[in-house]
């Protein structure tokens, strides 16, 4: 990472936010990204998706903003512990039939400690037995009081079923992110964090990233944990070839040597020797590490 003072802010520009969404299970983390992107992507875009997608960008009224579905699985704790939030912006789902349910205890713990700002989307508000102030009162006594009640945090009624608040929820979105003034410089060497990578045949190892500073582009030299190579091909988040991946931009990567840890931070380096050299370092030490571990 860098340290603060050798930022050169000269060429900063605002960044897209980038939005997590946790909550207990089957509150409707799935559906909202699900409904929150078919809504935004042209239908004839969205038409090819057919595997998993992990991350993408939709824009509302000229403003980017990027969700990362990552919450759920052990690749969130892993970078919570690595130190690198890519989070700016933390969605919490609760069920408006449901209330507060353990996850949903464990998921303010979490928001809380990431020091990013809540918005609570009360989900499912299209049910009969939809109940708002049964939900605000479950999460004031976690201390989440909502704005009405005399608190400050947000509660917006959404259905990801029927798409009702869903544009009140992504303005909310863009009022925060304006108020955290985010900024990157879109002229440095890239720098991205790791939010899943696997081994795809006839591919190689295949990262999936976003763009925390600087521009990501073919033919880049990059590292990433003990891993190094050159970008062969980048993929948006919509599985279209693309030349470069943009700040809060998420995409794939093709051209690692190896399958970097998640979480990892995926970099731009001036040489392919300096590259090599940095993954290379890490490697022996780990290695060493492991070993003094092992006679101990
Ligand atoms: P997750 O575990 O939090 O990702 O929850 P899912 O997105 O898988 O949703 C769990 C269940 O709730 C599914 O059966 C969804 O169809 C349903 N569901 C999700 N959102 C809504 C909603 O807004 N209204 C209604 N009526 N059902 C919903």
């Amino acid at each position: 990472d860098y340290a603060e003072d050798e930022i050169d802010k000269t060429n900063y520009v605002s960044r897209p936010p980038v939005v997590t969404i946790m909550g207990h299970v089957d509150h409707g983390k799935t559906s909202l990204l699900d409904k929150i992107r078919s809504s935004r992507v042209a239908a004839g875009e969205a038409g090819g998706i057919t595997q998993h997608i992990s991350a993408y960008t939709v824009n509302k009224n000229g403003n980017d903003i990027t969700f990362v579905d990552t919450p759920g699985h052990e690749a969130f704790t892993s970078m919570r512990v690595r130190g690198a939030s890519v989070t700016d912006i933390i969605i919490l789902v609760v069920a408006a039939d449901d209330g507060v349910k353990p996850q949903t205890i464990e998921s303010i713990k979490a928001a809380k400690a990431s020091g990013a700002p809540i918005i609570v989307a009360v989900n499912k508000i299209d049910k009969e037995t939809a109940n708002m102030d049964m939900v605000k009162a479950g999460m004031a006594e976690h201390e989440m009081s909502p704005v009405d009640w005399g608190g400050d945090v947000e509660f917006i009624g959404v259905s990801a079923l029927t798409g009702e608040g869903i544009e009140e929820l992504l303005e909310n979105i863009i009022i925060q992110s304006e108020l955290l003034e985010l900024e990157a410089d879109p002229t440095a060497l890239a720098k991205a964090t790791v939010i899943e990578a696997l081994q795809v045949k006839g591919k190689g190892a295949v990262a999936t990233v976003i763009v925390q500073n600087g521009t990501l582009k073919v033919g880049d030299n990059i590292v990433a944990d003990t891993t190094f190579g050159r970008v062969k091909a980048l993929l948006d988040d919509q599985g279209k070839a693309v030349k470069e991946l943009g700040l809060s931009r998420t995409g794939q990567v093709v051209g690692l040597g190896d399958v970097p840890i998640t979480g990892s931070a995926l970099v731009a380096q001036k040489s392919a020797s300096e590259a090599k050299e940095i993954a290379t370092t890490r490697a022996e030490h780990s290695r060493a590490k492991e070993l003094s571990a092992s006679t101990k």
